[in-house]
Formats: structure tokens, C-alpha cells, sequence
């Protein structure tokens, strides 16, 4: 029966011909993430356009690969950018070191660190690769402000982490935070 070997093998092409293909035409096309994703991370902001980071450096503290790098500085009322005593003057995450685990923003006391669903983290050039606190800070949405500026939101820094309970509404657009949970 060796004459049916022809057809057995052209039964698999035409089978395999009509299958869904898996792969997809990256980059034109790219394929969504899972919601939980670990990507590129995020410094938040409050709703006012403060930043959320208190330059504590426990999320540099936590990783494993020594990839953040944090200079704390003190607010003023001239010259505030966060609602509390201290902000993160200088921050740098290394995307050559980074492994994405996601540890350092279990750290993060304010949830001013999350991580985005964003993947695309190649470059052709190492300086490149390590994002400044510009490259990694939220964007200015609706209502929000560049600071530094004063608290719009409440007199005292317990006024703005009031805004995390579950009793008040945070517009989702300014909640500030688009996130991966670890
Ligand atoms: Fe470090 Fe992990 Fe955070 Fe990357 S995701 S900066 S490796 S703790
Ligand atoms: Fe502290 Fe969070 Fe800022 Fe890191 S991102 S310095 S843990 S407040």
C-alpha cells in the first residue's frame, strides 16, 4: 500500500492549510496581553497632577536586580510635588537589569509604582534603556496640573490617601494608575 503514502501526505498539507494560523505580523499587528501583564512601570499621579512617589526607596530596596535607582527631596510649599514632606527628586529604572517581577511595587507604600502592560523594550542603544522619571511618570490627564504646584486636593497629606477609600470616588481617568497587580 505504499501508493497511498502520497495522499496520506498531502491529506496533512491540506489539512494543516486550512487551520487558523497562530502567528501574527509584529509589529503591524500586536497581540494583546493578558490584564495582568508585568511591562514598563508607571509613577502615578493624584488626581491634582501631584506625584504619588515619597522618594521613600523602598521599591530599590526590594529589587532583586538592583535596577532602580531613587534621590529623595524635601517639598516646599514654593516648590511642591507631592502632597507629603518628600518626593522622588531623581528616579531610573535599568530595563537592562530589570526582570519584570514586579517586587518593587508590592514595596511601594503609596502605590505610586505600578507597572503597565507596555512590552516593547528594546533598544539599540544601552543609555537608552535606562527610562528617567519623565519617561516613567503618568501623563497629564484632564484636570490635572504639571508641578510643581500647591495641594488642590486637601489641606494635609491625609486628605489625598482619604482619596484611596473605598467611600470616595476617584474618576477612573484621574485615578491616576494604570496598573498590573503582582
Ligand atoms: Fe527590580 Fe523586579 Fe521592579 Fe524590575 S520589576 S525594577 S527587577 S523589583
Ligand atoms: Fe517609595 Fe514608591 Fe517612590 Fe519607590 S516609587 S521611592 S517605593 S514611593
Amino acid at each position: 500500500l505504499e501508493w497511498l503514502n502520497p495522499v496520506k501526505g498531502f491529506g496533512v498539507t491540506f489539512h494543516t492549510m486550512f487551520k487558523k494560523v497562530p502567528t501574527i505580523e509584529y509589529p503591524e499587528v500586536k497581540a494583546p496581553t493578558m490584564p495582568r501583564f508585568h511591562g514598563r512601570h508607571q509613577l502615578n499621579r493624584w488626581p491634582d497632577g501631584l506625584e504619588k512617589c515619597i522618594g521613600c526607596e523602598l521599591c530599590a530596596w526590594a529589587c532583586p536586580a538592583d535596577a532602580i535607582y531613587v534621590e529623595g527631596g524635601d517639598n516646599t510649599e514654593e516648590d511642591r510635588y507631592s502632597p507629603g514632606e518628600r518626593y522622588g527628586r531623581v528616579y531610573q529604572i535599568n530595563y537592562l537589569r530589570c526582570i519584570l517581577c514586579g517586587l518593587c511595587i508590592e514595596a511601594c507604600p503609596t502605590r505610586a509604582l505600578t507597572m503597565t502592560n507596555e512590552y516593547e523594550l528594546a533598544d539599540d542603544s544601552r543609555e537608552s534603556l535606562i527610562f528617567t522619571k519623565e519617561q516613567l511618570l503618568a501623563p497629564l490627564y484632564e484636570g490635572m496640573e504639571q508641578p510643581p504646584h500647591a495641594m488642590r486636593l486637601g489641606e494635609t497629606e491625609e486628605d489625598y490617601y482619604r482619596l484611596g477609600r473605598d467611600d470616595v470616588t476617584v474618576p477612573a481617568a484621574h485615578s491616576g494608575e494604570q496598573d498590573s497587580e503582582a
